[in-house]
């Protein structure tokens, strides 16, 4: 159910069959054993869906952000999670904009035809959290390698993976003019790394989302794995973030539909009191309150990915449309779970998973609390707050 229209009807129908052949029992299995949906990964990889924002001469599909977005969309709507996957999808955009040609025709084909995964994307730390520009790992230069040492938390798909762009530290933050310089993202290896200088403890948490902590012990990076240039890794990852940001949303918006499709029908047909609950006003609000905030949220993406797909400044709309579509997806959520009564809470209706996974949009990527902080201070210019 969705009034918003859009120009890629054969898109989506393309994405939705080959997630129809994922029906909810697959997803649910997956969840209940903690385990990872590589057939549905590898049929998605396969069909190419994953590569869509790699360019036609590295391989990819050569699409654009909005169409990007549709496949993200597509996944969450159909009862899957793109948190299994998203990372393949806008983690080589780091490399695209900021590889050297020979890093680019190196990993680019190889990302997209599926040889190579590069799921993963270290950034967090344990003690400094959302403070990026305090983070203690560090990258130091010695002869044609660069030594890592430190540490970093909730690292994802890291076991489903074969490369992870790393952000470290290669100047002292006491020895740069602005805390935004002096970091460097590398391309790891992991098959390399992993027991050679790199630990890595998985964190068992609230949804089946492989997460872990990872230890650096004197991990050598070849310096040619250095993306971009020395001490301006920061910058790079922040030029990333608007698309991320929006392909999360068109994924809260994929979850806030597949809400509405569940519980609408759920309430016309469940009889308490002599008649549908649907029918008491007490359950309508909440459910059109929750659409109207997916519509609305919807618009804003694609608001954010006409302007990203046309070359223009989206920080704003990209920023903004997470926030809407994350709460508008946890509304719905929460509205579904609510009607459903006890049985909400049963794992075969699939209602008590997607309300876990759509309660992760609010802390990760980004807290809502930092989407607002840069809404008042970069869109509305109020002071720095931290
Ligand atoms: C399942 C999962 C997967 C993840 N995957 C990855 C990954 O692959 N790679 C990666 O690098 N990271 C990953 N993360 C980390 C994620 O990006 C961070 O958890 C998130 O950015 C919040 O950082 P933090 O946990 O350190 O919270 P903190 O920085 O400790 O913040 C805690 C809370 O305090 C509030 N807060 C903090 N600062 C402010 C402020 N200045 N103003 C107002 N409120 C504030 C916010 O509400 C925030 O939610 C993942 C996290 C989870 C849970």
């Amino acid at each position: 159910m969705s009034s918003t229209s859009d120009n890629h009807q054969e898109l989506r129908e393309a994405v939705r069959s080959l997630c129809a052949t994922f029906p909810a029992e697959y997803h649910r299995k997956v969840d209940e054993e903690r385990g990872y949906p590589e057939e549905f990964v590898d049929a998605l990889t396969k069909a190419g869906w994953l590569a869509a924002l790699i360019p036609e001469e590295y391989g990819g599909s050569g699409l654009g952000l909005t169409e990007a977005s549709i496949v993200m969309e597509e996944i969450n709507r159909s009862g899957g999670n793109s948190g299994a996957c998203h990372g393949q999808m806008y983690n080589m955009g780091t490399l695209l904009r900021h590889g050297s040609e020979e890093q680019k025709r190196k990993y680019l084909p190889k990302i997209a035809s599926g040889e190579l995964r590069l799921q993963s994307m270290g950034v967090t730390e344990p003690t400094t959290g959302t403070d990026t520009t305090k983070l203690k790992t560090t990258a130091v230069r010695q002869g044609d390698r660069y030594v890592v040492n430190g540490q970093k938390v909730w690292i994802s798909r890291v076991q489903h993976s074969d490369l992870m762009i790393l952000l470290a530290r290669t100047t002292p933050l006491a020895e740069v003019k602005r805390k935004s310089e002096g970091m460097s993202i590398f391309m790891v290896d992991l098959h390399q790394a992993i027991g050679h200088g790199m630990t890595v403890r998985p964190i068992p948490n609230m949804v089946n989302h492989e997460t872990n902590e990872l230890f650096f012990d004197n991990l050598e990076i070849p310096a040619e794995n250095l993306i971009g240039e020395e001490g301006k890794g920061f910058k790079y990852i922040l030029d990333g973030l608007n698309a991320e940001r929006t392909l999360i949303a068109a994924e809260c918006i994929g979850d806030g539909y597949w809400f509405i499709d569940k519980v609408v029908p759920y309430v016309k047909e469940r009889v308490v009191f002599g008649r549908p609950i649907g029918q008491n006003q007490g359950v309508q609000f909440p459910i059109a309150e929750s659409y109207i905030e997916i519509e609305a949220a919807n618009l804003m993406r694609f608001e954010a990915c006409r302007l990203f797909d046309a070359h223009q400044p989206c920080g704003a709309q990209a920023n903004m449309a997470k926030y809407l579509a994350a709460k508008a997806s946890w509304e719905a959520a929460n509205a579904c779970l609510q009607f459903h009564g006890g049985f909400g809470f049963a794992n075969e209706y699939d209602v008590e998973r997607k309300f876990r996974e759509t309660r992760l949009y609010q802390v990760a990527p980004i807290s809502t609390n930092l989407i607002l902080s840069y809404v008042a201070e970069h869109v509305l210019g109020l002071p720095r707050s931290f």
